[in-house]
């Protein structure tokens, strides 16, 4: 601000001025000329005078400058530094003075000046005016203050990044750090006083020095321009640092060795043991991924393939190449699940996982390098940083190709099951363990006449078949009740149709899961309308044929009684009146009638056997055989025999005729023995997967194996009645009843060396 006064006391010393010393050439021009700026001022601060460079300095005019006060250009923070001198300088305390301070141009700008000040008497020694002389330093002020911002800065980002800094002088050893790098090893600097570069050393870990005397060395030989070395320093308390020393040689000698070498400390401990965990969690995660055998892929964000584990690398045939999305298709032989196809971009799981963020069970293929398919199932997910930055995707890929072909294998079992379950001549089907009928085939459907939905969802006795009354509905139920406990059931019942009813036999077969619980029930029923009929007219045949045998029998067996008893009166009434001949006959005739008499007996049982409506009942053939051997004692001591006993179960059967089996097997195998020989006879017990089975053996004369299939036969003997006793129809008996109870029997036999007769019995 300029303040504008006019015929003031200033106006005058100026005018008085021009008149005055000034005026003089010599000082005119060296006034006017000077490179600095110089300026007369009046008492009150008026620039009375002021020369071209001053002018130039502040932009204004030599006219312009007596209408202002230094007061005016001053910068507010500095005049009452420059006020204090002038004072000074007025009251005499001081002949001149120096300071810097700032003035504004004209054109408002800020510079820096050096201000020197004295002041001009009058000859009678009141104040004449002040000579101002002022320098430009804003250059120097401005690089100054840079340096100072600089220093600052520098100072901070030491702080700031918590280093400690060194200075070496590599060719005396001195050495200078700050407190900081103390500090890092929990000393002060005074504590570690006096310092060189041994201090370092023997901070050092012995392994990192060597380290970092091959990197300093690089350095020396300017084979690397910075030093870098990460080193273990040991702490006060006796733990190791991680360090990150850095420096550079800033100055050489003359003869090229490195002079002074300047650089930092930092402390890298945790970021060091981070590195390690790191390291660590990555060795684990790579054992991990390349274990599994599903193929994981990663991209980044930008659809740039990143990782594959072994698997992937696998299921591709090709080794990991860090391809743009745009090329996944062709570059990994992507294929649509048709296998002919490829696999469009937007539909590649990595792609779509990477663009919609998540996806479950895509399936593709992929076409191995060998050209086999492989059929792979994909889960994927994008991939975020804690800062909800997204880093790309994965996907992890299954390889479904045996699972694909077992299922489309089990369909295809299913449509042929389901072709045989509906046209099998049974009725089948599938029941809950509650009886809900799940499932019937066609031929069961069919019968009644009715639809599925008529029959499945019901309870299965509540299903047409079983309305042929309350009794059947009932036993159904509680055989259902059975099967559902686990028990295979069969009977023979009449169920009703759309054209009558017929019989059919029928089975409730418990399906178990692995630990053993009943999941459902397979009823299955076959009509056996033909066989009933049959089995019906040969029962009659039979009654009939018993009734005729057994008639025969009797009427037989009355005149053999007659016969054998008249010729034992012959005998007795005329034994002494006939010849020794005609004596023989009448015994050969006694004899003959006896063992017809036996002949009908055993004939007579044959036929019976079957025919009998006694119940099968559990038989404790254990104890079975200790009522029938006592009847053998009395051979058994005659020929001094030994029956041994083992293992016998408990069986399902008709009593009486197991027990005639029994009979008949240990009869033979005491009968048919070698002269002088003691008989060992064995009865033993045996499970088997579905029956029970028996072996008779013994130590006698044996069946040469030709004779095996004929003596089960009836009437087929191999000895002579007079070698051995017998009617032929002891093991046709046996074989009768064995095939009565749904088995088998046969023997295993040589001649001389005794006989063993297995036979078995449905469990
Ligand atoms: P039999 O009344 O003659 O004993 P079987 O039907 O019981 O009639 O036996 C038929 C034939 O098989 C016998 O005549 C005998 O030759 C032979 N046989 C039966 N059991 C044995 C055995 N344990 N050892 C040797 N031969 C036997």
């Amino acid at each position: 601000m300029k303040l504008k006064k006019e015929n003031t006391i200033e106006d005058f010393q100026v005018k008085s001025l021009e008149k005055d010393t000034i005026k003089t050439d010599e000082f005119t021009s060296a006034f006017e000329y000077a490179s600095i700026g110089i300026g007369l001022v009046s008492l009150e601060g008026r620039f009375l005078k002021v020369n071209k460079s001053l002018c130039e300095l502040l932009g204004y005019t030599a006219e312009e400058f007596i209408h202002l006060t230094f007061q005016e250009i001053t910068h507010p923070d500095d005049l009452e530094g420059d006020l204090e001198n002038v004072y000074k300088l007025i009251n005499d305390e001081i002949e001149n003075y120096q300071i810097e301070k700032r003035y504004f141009t004209k054109s408002g700008n800020v510079i820096w000046i050096n201000l020197s000040g004295s002041k001009v008497k009058n000859l009678d020694g009141t104040f004449k005016y002040f000579i101002a002389q002022i320098e430009n330093i804003t250059p120097r002020k401005n690089a100054f203050n840079q340096i100072t911002k600089q220093n600052l800065r520098i100072q901070n980002i030491l702080e700031g990044t918590n280093a400690g800094t060194w200075e070496w002088n590599v060719q005396t050893g001195e050495t200078n750090f700050n407190a900081r790098w103390a500090e890092m090893i929990g000393y002060t600097l005074e504590e570690l006083e006096p310092i060189n570069i041994k201090t370092w050393e023997k901070f050092v870990h012995p392994e990192d020095a060597l380290k970092s005397e091959q990197n300093l060395i690089a350095c020396f030989e300017k084979k690397s321009q910075y030093y870098n070395c990460e080193c273990r320093m040991q702490h006060k308390d006796g733990n190791w640092i991680w360090v990150l020393d850095r420096g550079k040689v800033m100055t050489w000698t003359e003869d090229g060795k490195p002079l002074m070498m300047f650089g930092t400390h930092t402390e890298i401990t945790n970021l060091k043991e981070t590195k390690i965990e790191l390291r660590k969690s990555k060795a684990f995660l790579d054992t991990v991924m390349n274990s599994i055998d599903v193929g994981i892929v990663v991209c980044d964000q930008n659809g740039k393939l990143t990782t594959f584990n072994q698997s992937a690398e696998e299921m591709q045939g090709i080794p990991f190449k860090p391809v743009e999305s745009k090329d996944w298709s062709a570059n990994y032989s992507l294929l649509r699940t048709d296998g002919i196809t490829p696999l469009p971009l937007e539909e590649i799981p990595l792609y779509r996982a990477l663009k919609n963020g998540h996806l479950e069970n895509a399936e593709f293929i992929i076409q191995h390098q060998s050209g086999k398919q492989i059929i792979l199932s994909c889960n994927g997910n994008q991939i975020w940083d804690q800062n909800k930055n997204l880093l790309g995707a994965v996907v992890a890929m299954t390889d479904i190709t045996e699972i694909k072909k077992a299922t489309k294998l089990n369909e295809e079992i299913a449509i042929k099951f389901k072709g045989i379950f509906d046209s099998t001549f049974q009725f089948i089907g599938f029941l809950s363990p509650d009886g809900t009928l799940l499932e019937a085939n066609q031929t069961a459907i069919d019968f009644t006449g009715l639809e599925p939905d008529d029959l499945i969802g019901k309870k299965f006795w509540d299903c047409y078949w079983w309305s042929m009354s309350e009794e059947t509905q009932e036993g159904l139920k509680s055989n259902i009740a059975k099967a559902a406990k686990g028990e295979f059931v069969q009977y023979e019942v009449e169920v009703l149709g759309k054209n009558g009813s017929i019989t059919i036999l029928f089975n409730l077969k418990p399906l178990f899961d692995l630990s053993g619980e009943v999941i459902a029930i397979i009823p299955e029923g076959r009509p056996i309308q033909e066989i009933v009929d049959t089995r019906n007219a040969l029962l009659r045949k039979n009654e009939e044929l018993e009734r005729f045998a057994s008639v025969a029998s009797h009427d037989l067996k009355e005149p053999l009684r007659m016969i054998s008893s008249f010729m034992s009166l012959l005998k007795k009434n005329y034994g002494g009146q006939i010849d020794e001949k005609a004596e023989k006959y009448i015994h050969f005739s006694i004899d003959a009638a006896n063992r017809m008499t036996i002949l009908i007996n055993d004939l007579l049982n044959y036929a019976k056997i079957g025919n009998d409506e006694v119940p099968f009942v559990m038989i404790d053939t254990n104890q079975l055989l200790e009522e029938i051997v006592p009847l053998f004692s009395a051979s058994l001591e005659d020929q001094n025999g030994k029956i041994e006993i083992e293992n016998l179960p408990n069986i399902i059967g008709k009593i009486t005729p197991i027990k005639t089996l029994f009979q008949n097997l240990i009869g033979n195998a005491l009968k048919y023995q070698k002269p002088n020989t003691s008989p060992l006879i064995r009865v033993k017990g045996k499970e088997k997967m579905s029956d029970w089975e028996f072996c008779v053996e013994d130590n006698g004369i044996g069946i040469a194996a030709h004779h095996f299939e004929e003596i089960f036969q009836m009437f087929r003997r191999l000895h002579s009645k007079e070698e051995y006793s017998g009617t032929g129809m002891g093991l046709a008996t046996c074989n009768k009843i064995i095939k009565q109870h749904g088995g088998e029997i046969w023997l295993e036999s040589e001649e001389e060396k005794g006989s063993k007769f297995f036979f078995t019995i449905k469990k």
